[in-house]
């Protein structure tokens, strides 16, 4: 299983692991809390991945039969939203294989690794290292590259490290189509979500040039006049960063309950400081988020109350 709003690394990760194990015979299931976004949804095995939110009965069934369950790409069962009442009353041994900070002590094995910039690099070595076999296949491939390659932003952050070469230099050995991967994943905006960026960029992207910084904000009334469909906001808050100078971005999406946030960086600004003083949340330095529970306007005001606080940190490299 893995974590709710879930991303290329959680779901290429869940789904490398269970078609491997699956290769030695196991009943492998993968489980989401909620929605898939629609450019992950042609992953290969996406047919083992079941929706908590929309087959909670399925779901439930599974995680109480389950022998073992393995918790992908989160820290804190509380990212599973409800399904982790069902993680807590089952008996299954769990283990946690996780690239984020500080991971809460829930599994019987925690295998926690911050300085990947995926899961899926863990699960390429959790299966190299595993099994004597190579179970590794195009299909496994794929699912990691993509993991890999979402989690890093196509190698743009998270990433300057030799080994992740390594293994993806590995994984092209597996007749993996790199290219066509990248255009599946990134080219496939409908319609409306490139008019809504384009709307995003053109009239709610606000720059601060004195704390290089730059967010957008988005609520539910502008989501519905685009026919807004899951995902369709992923990744939006990567481009205030084709601004020069811009070494902070933040994207506020308004949800029923709370305005989810969203923090990236460039360079050493630690978003996920301001995740977790401010806002509830975590991450990881670049890569970071959380929850306002406050009207779009007060938490827009409030963002920008912060920044002063964190001058010193914005203007450095
Ligand atoms: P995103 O902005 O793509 O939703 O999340 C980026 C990263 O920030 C996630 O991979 C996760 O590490 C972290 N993150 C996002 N939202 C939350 C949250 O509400 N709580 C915590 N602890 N981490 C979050
Ligand atoms: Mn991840």
């Amino acid at each position: 299983m893995t974590h709710t709003n879930p991303d290329g690394d959680a779901i290429g990760s869940c789904l490398a692991l269970a078609l491997a194990l699956k290769k030695k015979g196991m009943d492998a299931q993968v489980l989401i809390p909620d929605g898939l976004p629609d450019f992950l949804r042609w992953l290969p095995g996406i047919e083992l991945s079941t929706t908590f939110v929309y087959k909670k009965e399925k779901a439930a069934g599974l995680v109480d039969k389950a022998d073992l369950i393995f918790c992908l790409d989160f820290n804190d069962p509380e990212r599973l939203n409800d399904l982790k009442q069902h993680l807590f009353r089952s008996d299954a041994k769990k283990i946690l294989i996780d690239h984020h900070e500080d991971p809460v002590s829930f599994a019987d094995i925690t295998l926690s690794e911050p300085r990947r910039g995926s899961v899926g690099e863990m699960i390429f070595l959790f299966l190299r290292d595993m099994f004597d076999e190579d179970l590794i296949d195009k299909d496994i491939a794929t699912n990691l590259y993509v993991a890999i390659m979402t989690d890093t932003g196509n190698f743009s952050y998270a990433s300057s490290y030799p080994e992740i070469f390594h293994i993806v230099g590995e994984l092209m050995n597996y007749d993996l189509e790199k290219d066509a991967i990248f255009s599946r994943v990134y080219d496939s905006f409908t319609v409306d979500r490139m008019r809504l960026l384009g709307y995003c960029i053109q009239q709610k992207m606000v720059v601060l040039p004195k704390y290089a910084t730059a967010y957008i904000s988005i609520t539910d009334e502008e989501l519905q006049r685009f026919n807004h469909r899951k995902g369709d906001t992923e990744g939006f808050v990567n481009v205030p960063f084709s601004v020069k100078g811009i070494k902070f971005s933040a994207l506020f999406v308004e949800k029923k309950d709370r305005i989810k946030v969203s923090f990236r960086s460039r360079g050493n600004f630690p978003t996920n400081r301001i995740a977790s003083e401010h806002y509830r949340g975590g991450g990881h330095i670049n890569a970071s988020g959380g929850d306002s529970f406050l009207p779009m306007e007060e938490t827009l005001k409030h963002f920008e109350s912060l920044l002063p606080a964190y001058a010193s940190l914005l203007s450095g490299s």
